[in-house]
């Protein structure tokens, strides 16, 4: 269930419950809050993938960031496997994270220049005083799952990896320490479209061999709807739409996602709104518009949109959405 201020109806089964997060913090030049994140609510039950979807500046990163607990959560509530996590203390986090693994955008940055493949991949299980033997062993298998021949690859340094085998790399690495939750944050946007796919391959492969369930956050809604079962569609720090993927892509209720996944005008009334392609930016999350935040590029925006913020409703079985309208 996603939204603000709305009950979680799975929220007992789900390896991840987020209720109202918030996160918020200073950055404009006369101390203006920057409202990153703005009340979302979303489950991901065991063995699920949520994609998380929508513009630059949307808070997509930043929650998955704060679900780890690497960004700072102004309020809110974060459910792992039943446990209450929002204000868990760091070396607590520290061991929760071995379950909770994130994988970047940029995956030569993201691993440590010094370290060889064979040493970055179990990097984690050297932090949890795992012996030498296993975790040599270990590495030589999850380099294999992922595709790397050990021989070739165990004495590389990131410098020398393309884009998709440090990708790679950053997956062995983020599984070697059995994760039951796996982040992927844009995992294939700095991508050649030619690698995409079998990276894209390699993530859904894991998640089968290990179990996962998954958040999977990018830009693309072609890139989330391969992946995905619900889709959380976010615009400046709030939820727009969320729900089962294939009816929030078959029959998207709200303009913004409308707008998103398909540039071309709606004639058929029963698929969901009509309207123009999306235009215009994103405006400032430092004074996002009053009322409806994207009523400003909507184009069935009324009077009512700036006075009244919507409230995330069921619009369909199934299906969310943040829209008077809809
Ligand atoms: Fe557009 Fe109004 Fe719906 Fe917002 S509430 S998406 S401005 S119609």
């Amino acid at each position: 269930m996603a939204g603000s201020g709305t009950a979680h109806l799975r929220g007992e089964k789900a390896l991840l419950s987020v209720e109202d997060l918030v996160v918020e913090y200073p950055g404009g030049p006369s101390g203006a809050v920057v409202q990153a994140v703005s009340k979302v609510s979303f489950d991901v039950l065991p063995g699920e993938t949520l994609g998380i979807v929508g513009e630059s500046g949307c808070g997509k990163s930043t929650t998955g960031r704060a679900v780890l607990r690497l960004d700072r959560l102004t309020s809110g509530r974060i459910g792992f496997a039943g446990e209450p996590i929002e204000e868990a203390d760091e070396r607590h986090m520290r061991a929760l994270r071995r379950q909770m693994q994130m994988i970047f955008q940029d995956p030569v940055a993201s691993l440590n220049p010094r370290r060889t493949v064979k040493d970055l991949v179990v990097e984690g299980l050297a932090v949890a005083k795992v012996p030498a033997d296993e975790r040599a062993a270990a590495s030589a298998t999850v380099l294999a799952q992922v595709g790397l021949d050990g021989e070739r690859f165990a004495d590389m340094l990131p410098r020398q990896l393309s884009g998709g085998q440090a990708q790679r790399v950053a997956i062995a690495r983020a599984l070697a320490v059995g994760p039951r939750l796996l982040i992927c944050d844009e995992p294939v946007s700095a991508l050649d479209v030619s690698v995409q796919a079998q990276i894209l391959n390699l993530i859904e492969d894991m998640k089968a061999t290990y179990d996962l369930t998954v958040v999977f956050i990018a830009h693309d809604l072609g890139v989330v709807r391969s992946v995905s079962d619900n889709v959380l569609v976010m615009y400046l720090g709030k939820v727009c739409e969320y729900g089962d993927a294939v009816r929030v892509y078959d029959r998207p209720a709200h303009p913004y996602t409308r707008a998103l996944l398909d540039s071309v005008p709606l004639t058929d009334p029963d698929k969901g709104f009509a309207g123009p392609a999306l235009e215009g930016d994103v405006p400032s999350p430092l004074a996002p518009p009053s009322g409806c935040r994207f009523r400003t590029r909507c184009p069935l925006a009324k009077d009512r949109c700036a006075e009244e913020e919507p409230e995330v409703r069921e619009v369909r079985p199934g299906q969310f959405a943040a829209c008077h309208l809809a």
